[in-house]
């Protein structure tokens, strides 16, 4: 059997491991289009960016471990197109033939159109190691940046901009900034710890446009008003990277649609991680984090190997700004009761929706998200006055 795999980031680089550490021993051919071996993203917005992470640091695996574990590691070779009738992957003249093809292709950062400036010269994105190597050298001490979009990407790219003493403005068209992923408990502790580092943030208020002729130089606002930027860095959110599979004819919905096997509408084909969805407590979703990306690749890998085990995940996420860690378990959607716990610098917020327990947020307190990880993972409700109350050892609420 040959498999091939597209797309060599987090998800791919997880399904051909698991392969191998499954003890499949056909060949494997892992197929990336950007000129570097599988790399992890959360540090290009953090560590990296801030230039305390050397690039060496980013790689998942040394390229030698693919070709120690016979993995064929194609890299800065875009796949073209898939012809899933005859079995072949085409990079552009060469066509490779496969048994079982795994597409792991990710997303691709929302742009800002170009009728309002987005393709001017100084606005990035932040998705890939070359964005970040592209834009550093502009972010020197005093210059002034604007943020579009209050998300955790924009807001990490705000923390190190603002620890490396340029002047920043994050703007958000929504009322509140985290709109879409927090819920307003967490925003305002968010926004509180931006605001004393010096970050500008503007809520409500959207982009008209960027002003500038070849290079952006200003910003006009929804308000009316405008401001002088020296750069700009859009994170408004991402896509899936799904027109490879729409155009073989795969069935797509908010992304590759796969079962709960990670299989497509084609049964020779599987997808993961951010570009796939999937049913979650009967909505279809897609997650776009690392924990995702690697457990469904490797559940893809064992199904492909015929395991036939059905995916459940267990959503968790981070982020890093400043000196807080953020992270997060569960998904809060439909909460209707939010419990805080604060003691001393830790502090969560437990989610509630009736009787269930739904989801975490823990800043700057790793043991509420352990153990609230815990608690979803072995469907336990904790009380919550005694949750609350900051004298309760958290682990006696595991019982
Ligand atoms: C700046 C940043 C910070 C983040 N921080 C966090 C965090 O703190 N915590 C967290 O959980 N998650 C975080 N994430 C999200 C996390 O990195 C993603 O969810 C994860 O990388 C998804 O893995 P993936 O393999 O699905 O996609 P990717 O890692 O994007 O890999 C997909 C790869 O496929 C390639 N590809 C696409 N099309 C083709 C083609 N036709 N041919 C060949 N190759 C192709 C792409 O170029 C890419 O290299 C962050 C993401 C970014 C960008």
């Amino acid at each position: 059997m040959d498999v091939v795999v597209i797309g060599a980031g987090q998800a791919g680089s997880s399904l051909v491991v698991k392969l191998r550490a499954l003890g499949y021993d056909g060949d494997v051919t892992l197929i990336g289009d950007e000129p570097v071996p599988p790399y992890q993203r959360p540090p290009l917005s953090k560590a990296y960016l801030l230039g305390k992470m050397g690039v060496e640091r980013l790689f998942l695996r040394p390229e030698a471990y693919y070709s120690d574990h016979k993995i064929t590691l194609r890299m800065g070779t875009p796949v073209t197109r898939i012809d899933a009738a005859t079995k072949t992957v085409f990079l552009g003249d060469e066509a490779l033939a496969y048994d079982q093809l795994a597409l792991t292709t990710g997303a691709e950062p929302r742009q800002l159109p170009a009728a309002i400036g987005g393709q001017l010269e100084g606005v990035y994105a932040v998705r890939r190691l070359s964005d970040i190597d592209t834009m550093a050298a502009e972010f020197t001490e005093g210059r002034r940046v604007l943020i579009v979009g209050g998300g955790y990407i924009g807001l990490e790219a705000a923390a190190v901009a603002a620890q490396k003493g340029l002047q920043v403005t994050v703007l958000e068209a929504a009322p509140r900034i985290l709109g879409r992923v927090a819920s307003p408990e967490t925003a305002d502790f968010m926004r509180d710890l931006h605001t004393s580092h010096g970050v500008t943030i503007r809520e409500g208020v959207g982009l008209t446009r960027l002003i500038g002729d070849s290079r952006v130089t200003g910003a006009e606002l929804a308000d009316g008003s405008t401001m002088q930027v020296d750069f700009v860095i859009a994170g408004i959110g991402i896509n899936p990277a799904a027109a490879l599979a729409e155009a073989a004819g795969l069935t797509m919905e908010n992304g590759i649609s796969v079962d709960d096997q990670g299989r497509t509408s084609d049964p020779a084909i599987w997808s993961a991680g951010d570009c796939a969805s999937f049913v979650y407590k009967g909505a279809r979703i897609r997650l776009e984090s690392v924990q995702n990306a690697i457990d469904q690749a490797e559940a893809v890998a064992a199904n492909m190997l015929g395991a036939g085990k059905a995916y459940a995940p267990m959503p968790w996420f981070w982020s890093d700004q400043y000196d807080v860690k953020l992270q997060i378990a569960g998904l809060n959607t439909g909460y209707d009761r939010i419990v805080t716990r604060v003691s001393g610098t830790a502090r969560s917020h437990w989610y509630f929706k009736g009787d269930s327990f739904l989801a975490v947020d823990a800043m700057n307190d790793p043991r509420a998200y352990m153990v609230g990880k815990r608690m979803l993972e072995q469907g336990i409700t904790p009380d919550p006055t005694a949750l609350e109350n900051p004298e309760t050892e958290l682990k006696t609420l595991l019982k």
